[in-house]
């Protein structure tokens, strides 16, 4: 890692001082891009954070510079659950309306990658030629991305627990987020989601009124709040919420029974929700009727924020509702692909609420009966599995015929379905064999659905790559 330089401190005219500062983000955009086209070259991951880490190395400032040249200006979203997806939502609302975007790749999303991102689009003289950019940001990063980026709006989707917070760090996350956003200027706009006690309490403690969406559909909500529900408690004096609906995870309509704290009131709405599936469903979203080839409650949620993000934009409704009528999810947020006669469906499901959710999906409303649920413990997956124990898998009990447990920690996996009373086909850590064992146990024309956590994602992908079933993800 590359050490933070400061600049140098000695006295300059102003036009010197700017001259030095115009300078310092050319050489700076220069040995960034020179970085990318090395990576890329040697094919390590596509080289998607290094050209970051070298270009803030030599100009702490370049991102703030590099997005001071968008035309339009930028839009930063963050939220445990979902920000790859409705990052690309927005990205293609965007593009479709003519414009040019700069945008990070899935799983770069720490300021690094925003950076990366930003240095791709931008030329040889260090001018970055792009309209807007829609940066994904890690939650923890949000802080530093609002005062670097100084966005036109940030969107929060949600904050959840993640495998990566298993001790209440989201709390000051949350304050940082807040004390960021309010230091923002009145003319950029927080959207956040009504639906999430945390996120709402983010927002009630902003001096300008954020922009709030929700959904309004009790017909699609659960009747219990999850085990891996977390926020239950009021952020004022503590006790239990009641949730008069719950939708995905913790979010859904809450109220404090001391009457100190409840959910915000949505501005935008997502109403006569009807999900078909992975497949897609159709809603009402402030007045207009999409119809979106995306499945499940969470995309509903990400749809609505988009949304809630495209209008606050200026883009027109009816414009939104006909250019995602074809739009394509991320790679390996939720892919389907065909595999000797087997209908493989992978879904990213990387923490308690996001797996649920997937299998409530799966289970209730894709109609599977067989699973690969695969658990890696590297970095990027959370090297503590514990969470697992937070996932409902009991949900599986009756239900899936063939489950395979797969990933590096494919035995732990094993052992909770045992506790969930699912019973399991014999552990499988090699991605490879793990496949083969579910073609085994499975005939043609079956549909399976392949759980993943981040890495075990990739790995599972690598293999269908190597088969010839997908494309690398450079490529798509
Ligand atoms: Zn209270």
């Amino acid at each position: 890692m590359l050490g933070r330089r400061r600049p140098i401190n000695r006295p300059l005219g102003l036009s010197t001082m700017s001259r030095t500062s115009a300078i310092r983000k050319t050489a700076a955009v220069l040995a960034g891009k020179a970085t990318g086209a090395l990576s890329r070259i040697t094919r390590r991951g596509g080289g998607t954070t290094l050209p970051g880490d070298v270009a803030r190395a030599i100009d702490p400032n370049i991102l703030t510079k590099l997005a001071a040249d968008l035309t339009k200006g930028s839009v930063v979203i963050t939220g445990t659950n979902g920000k790859t997806t409705t990052s690309r939502l927005l990205s293609y609302l965007l593009e479709g309306a003519g414009y040019k975007i700069v945008s990070n790749r899935a799983g770069a999303n720490l300021i690094f990658g925003a950076t990366a991102a930003a240095l791709n689009e931008a030329g040889p003289s260090g001018l970055l030629k792009a309209d807007w950019g829609v940066f994904e940001i890690d939650e923890a990063s949000l802080p530093k991305a609002i005062d670097e980026i100084k966005p036109k709006a940030t969107l929060v989707l949600n904050l959840f627990r993640d495998q990566l917070d298993r001790y209440g760090e989201l709390e000051s996350i949350a304050k940082k987020i807040e004390q960021a956003l309010s230091r923002m200027p009145a003319n950029s706009t927080a959207i956040l989601n009504a639906d999430d006690p945390r996120v709402a309490e983010i927002g009630l403690g902003l001096p300008t009124k954020p922009l709030w969406f929700g959904l309004d559909d009790t017909s699609v909500a659960a009747k219990e709040l999850p085990h891996a529900a977390d926020a239950r408690t009021c952020p004022k004096c503590g006790a239990s919420l009641i949730f008069d609906a719950v939708y995905v995870g913790h979010d859904g309509v809450y109220r404090c029974p001391n009457n100190d704290f409840e959910r915000p009131r949505p501005t935008i709405t997502a109403r006569n929700i009807k999900l078909d599936g992975f497949d897609r469903f159709s809603a009402t979203i402030d007045g207009t009727h999409l119809d979106i080839p995306l499945g499940g409650l969470y995309n509903t949620y990400n749809v609505l924020a988009a949304f809630a993000v495209a209008k606050t934009l200026g883009l027109d409704a009816t414009y939104v509702a006909e250019r995602l009528k074809d739009f394509r999810a991320a790679f390996g947020r939720q892919e389907r692909m065909e595999f000797r006669g087997r209908h493989l469906n992978l879904v990213l499901s990387k923490n308690p609420a996001g797996f649920n959710e997937t299998l409530r999906t799966a289970i209730d409303l894709a109609k599977g009966n067989s699973f690969l649920i695969a658990l890696n413990d590297r970095k990027a997956d959370g090297t503590d599995v514990s969470w697992i124990w937070d996932v409902d898998f009991e949900h599986l009990k009756g239900k899936a015929t063939v489950v395979v447990p797969a990933g590096n920690r494919a035995h732990d996996l094993a052992v909770r379905l045992k506790y969930a009373g699912v019973p399991a086909a014999p552990p499988e850590t090699d991605p490879g064999k793990a496949l083969d064992l579910l073609v085994k146990l499975t005939n043609e024309g079956d549909t399976a659905h392949l759980l993943c956590t981040y890495t075990a994602m990739l790995d599972l992908r690598a293999e269908l790559v190597r088969r010839g079933w997908a494309k690398p993800y450079w490529e798509t």
